[in-house]
């Protein structure tokens, strides 16, 4: 079905480019290329179906980076070609990844920071579940010593992000999460000692709720196992998922309790391409001290001659976004963290004090930096149909290229919508009018053109970063 006939031609600098015969006919989908193509052709090619993607600075469902410093960028290309695995390859870098874990256990006060133990990963994900699976390791170590059964592992938490679902089910654990209900959208002491018992591995509170960005107190979660342990000798560990609050709190709220001053505090873990500030993807995970981290989850590695302690799930890995990380700790330090996360909290105030403005919406999270990280989360008010959902609303604001989710919450609550804006460093003052004034132009466009069928969930933004 060639529309003319064209001479293959080799690739030539000479070329116009949109004449060249690699573009005169659609990219492969499902079988594998014969030949070459040059690279300024498929260079081209492919970065034309990319503009289909949303533009990832109006992404406001992320909690992940959009926008890096240029040097950043020139730590990125300068790592390209390292494999964060050789440690006795690059040992600068693996230095540079011991540094890191070293200072955020000093960040998250460590009883000894010089000599704490932790590790990084691709993500919070996979920072979870190795603090997950060294809990579970834990438990059964103790149970096993007292002639205990091991068989029922359970572990308690509030509404979670889906790594902890997937922990459960990949390494046998039954998740026994707090429901959400009218009003209560987190894990309270109360709800947390009716599910703790004898097999519990570990309570996991989340520093910023997926639904709602709020902090779980972990103070007083910590203060009542610290009761119960006292009437009744269980003694069960936490460990804090801050996969954003990790890096919030110690630079915006550092009165606020909830790291390793308390000593029930057995792991963190948090994701360094979120508020940590450095590209995608690198997340972290330290236990308080070497004794947490059994022995028998690392692996010593013995590879090109060198003695490689390692407990991560992947081999291979980039090492760029480790560098980077560093590059941003020694860049910002701690006023520099607090400076910029500071400017993220003060934009979301501007929207959260706007947006119950333009329309029958309650806040349910408005961003307060003592509490809850940098987002904004509201529903449409109880009672009142306004003639619009969240859902058609996510819709419209699309048409300009904003990404604002809609998703229904859990539990005895799944029935109701919010809609969320994290507000991150590269959410300008600027950007968040502009997003106001869009939103208030979407609102006022429902009421001359009435919504007839509204949008469901999945059509609405087809995915909510839960
Ligand atoms: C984002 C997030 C995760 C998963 O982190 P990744 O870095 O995306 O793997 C886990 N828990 C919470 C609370 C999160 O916000």
């Amino acid at each position: 079905m060639a529309l003319h006939d064209r001479a293959p031609r080799p690739g030539d600098a000479n070329d116009s480019l949109f004449a060249e015969a690699g573009l005169a006919r659609t990219l492969p989908k499902y079988a594998f290329p014969e030949g070459t193509m040059p690279p300024a052709a498929a260079y081209q090619a492919v970065h034309d179906e990319l503009m289909l993607d949303g533009n990832a600075r109006q992404n406001l469902a992320t909690f992940c980076q959009t926008w890096e410093e240029p040097e950043v960028k020139a730590l990125m290309a300068l790592c390209i070609d390292k494999n964060l695995i050789d440690k006795d390859e690059y040992p600068m870098t693996a230095e540079l990844e011991r540094r890191c874990v070293h200072m955020l256990a000093d960040l998250w006060h460590a009883p000894a920071s010089q000599t704490t133990i932790g590790t990084s990963g691709i993500g919070s994900s996979e920072a979870c579940m190795l603090a997950g699976m060294a809990a579970k390791w834990r438990w059964r170590a103790r149970r096993q010593a007292g002639g205990k059964p091991t068989d029922r592992p359970n572990m308690v938490c509030g509404p979670v992000q889906v790594v902890w679902h997937k922990f459960a089910r990949y390494w046998d654990v039954e998740i026994r999460e707090v429901p959400m209900s009218e009003g209560h959208y987190e894990m309270t002491p109360e709800d947390m000692l009716e599910r703790v018992d004898e097999n519990t591995i570990v309570v996991v509170p989340t520093l910023g709720v997926t639904y709602t960005g709020s902090y779980e107190p972990v103070a007083a979660l910590a203060a009542a196992l610290d009761d119960l342990q006292a009437r009744t000798g269980l003694d069960v560990d936490l460990h804090v998922d801050a996969a954003s609050g990790g890096f919030l709190a110690p630079f915006c709220a550092p009165d606020l309790v909830w790291d390793f001053r308390l000593p029930r505090v057995k792991s963190i873990s948090t994701s360094g391409h979120k508020f940590g500030l450095a590209p995608l993807g690198v997340g972290w995970v330290v236990w308080r001290d070497v004794a947490e981290l059994p022995d028998d989850l690392i692996f010593h590695v013995s590879y090109l001659g060198g003695d490689m302690p390692v407990f991560q799930v992947n081999f291979s890995r980039p090492a760029g976004q480790i560098v980077a990380q560093y590059y941003d700790f020694v860049r910002l330090g701690r006023t520099g963290y607090r400076d910029l996360h500071q400017a993220a909290y003060d934009n979301c105030t501007v929207l959260a004090d706007a947006i119950p403005r333009l329309g029958p919406f309650d806040l349910v999270c408005a961003g307060d930096q003592q509490s809850a990280i940098p987002a904004v989360a509201w529903r449409i008010r109880e009672g009142v149909d306004p003639g619009f959902t969240l859902y058609d609303v996510a819709d419209r604001l699309r048409t300009k290229g904003w990404q604002v989710p809609a998703y229904p919450l859990t539990g005895a609550v799944s029935g109701i919508a919010v809609q969320r804006v994290l507000v991150r460093q590269d959410v300008s003052r600027d950007l968040v009018e502009l997003l106001l004034a869009d939103f208030e132009e979407a609102v006022g466009h429902f009421s001359r053109h009435p919504v007839t069928v509204s949008m469901t969930p999945e059509e609405s933004s087809g995915f909510s970063h839960l």
